[in-house]
């Protein structure tokens, strides 16, 4: 089995908006285990839409596509669906209803052009939209012999997304035969590239795989994504804990949390296991530091369950830019168990730009040089993720472990 996207409208031919939807959605039926073939994007004229659906239906089970379903005379995927299975538009009593029903709640007449939303070629079905007055279209096309589902969805992102949790992944499930379920869970890890990581992971990291094994960077940071299909989340569950012992054991201390856990998250967490605070400060990473620290420790201050707190402080106008003398003046100012610092820009290995980074603790300070890269904002970004990593690995129970 496998799909198509297509994205409709003029504003994405013309350049003036960039397709995103088609992205979204093709990773999303990865995660279902569905390759795509093509992505397709039409302008707002009928010969357009009716070509680009005629050429995929005639190749895939599944097409999806986005735009072109509102009230407006340049809107027309239904029409364009409509003359595709050689159909009537018929008005579905239930979808005007739904229609007027979202005009009277905000006490508005409903104007003639949205009645159109509740047009739908013969033998269609509507897939209800919460958060907009457009419903999808899902049609299923057959050609001698050959069937193609299409599932029409509105191209606003924020309406188009949960239609297709709610309603078109569950259908999608339903024509997959032995899979009820798809769990997945993922694995966030730090201190590699992306292709280092993907070699240490030699047979996990392969398309047709069950659970897919899927992986992404962004930041420096990366994201080992597993997807399991399976009768119930049980047996996802047991296919998902299988192939995470695998990648624990071959990434080690490379691997620093799961979901939506960051880095930042994980050094305070490590801090917070020695009964401590950590203070920060900065000079060549111009604030990144304190900002992912803060935002770390709010997060665990919202989170009631944390039994500990780390706090981070901020050293104001340093007199240095030495990254050792920063770090232990911070622990000392703010009475904290760690002190963490990124030192002045300076000339490192080969004449490239690098950053001392110091981590003062009870055992002592430790310095690592870190050369700087990409351009300055992720360049100090990725700096003052180092920075974090440090402390995830030299203190609390990781610390332990590497020592
Ligand atoms: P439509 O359903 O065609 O009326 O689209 C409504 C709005 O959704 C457009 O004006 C765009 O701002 C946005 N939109 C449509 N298609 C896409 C797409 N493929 N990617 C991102 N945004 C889109
Ligand atoms: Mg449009």
């Amino acid at each position: 089995m496998h799909a198509e996207v297509i994205a409709i409208g003029d504003e994405l031919v013309t350049g003036q908006r960039l397709d995103t939807n088609s992205r979204w959605l093709s990773a999303e039926l990865a995660v279902l285990g569905i390759p795509v073939t093509f992505h397709t994007t039409a302008a707002d004229t009928l010969e357009a839409g009716v070509e680009a659906f005629r050429v995929a239906t005639g190749r895939a089970d599944i097409v999806l596509a986005t735009g072109g379903l509102g009230p407006t005379a340049d809107d027309l995927t239904r029409d364009v669906l409509a003359a595709l299975a050689g159909t009537p538009l018929e008005e579905s009593a239930e979808a005007m209803a739904a229609i007027e029903a979202r005009f009277q709640t905000r006490k508005m007449p409903c104007p003639a052009s949205n009645r159109r939303q509740a047009l739908f070629p013969r033998g269609s079905t509507a897939i209800p939209n919460p958060d907009g007055t457009a419903p999808g279209i899902d049609l299923v096309i057959s050609d001698g012999g050959r069937t193609s589902r299409i599932f029409a969805l509105p191209g606003v992102p924020a309406e188009m997304r949960p239609m297709w949790a709610a309603s078109v992944s569950p259908a999608i499930l339903d024509m997959m035969p032995d899979v009820a379920t798809i769990q997945q869970r993922r694995i966030k890890c730090f201190g590699a590239g992306e292709s280092a990581i993907e070699e240490m992971l030699p047979d996990l990291v392969q398309r047709g795989r069950d659970p897919l094994v899927g992986i992404t960077a962004h930041e420096a940071t990366i994201t080992l994504r597993i997807a399991a299909r399976g009768r119930d989340k049980a047996e996802c569950a047991a296919k998902i804990a299988a192939t995470e012992a695998v990648i624990r054991d071959c990434l080690g201390t490379l691997v620093f949390g799961v979901g939506d856990e960051e880095l930042e998250d994980a050094a305070l967490a490590a801090v917070a296991e020695v009964g401590g605070n950590l203070a920060t400060a900065e000079v060549g990473t111009a604030g990144e530091l304190a900002t992912l620290t803060a935002a770390a420790s709010a997060r665990r201050l919202a989170d009631r369950r944390a039994a500990a707190f780390a706090g981070a402080g901020v050293l104001p106008a340093a007199a240095t830019d030495d990254a050792a003398t920063l770090a232990a003046d911070a622990r000392l100012r703010f009475g904290a168990a760690c002190g963490l610092a990124v030192g002045g820009l300076h000339d490192g290995v080969e004449g490239r730009p690098a950053v001392t980074i110091a981590l003062a603790s009870p055992a002592g300070v430790e310095t690592v040089e870190h050369v700087l890269g990409g351009g300055p904002a992720l360049a100090r970004r990725r700096a003052a993720k180092a920075a974090l990593d440090l402390v995830r690995l030299r203190v609390g129970r990781a610390g332990e472990v590497a020592r």
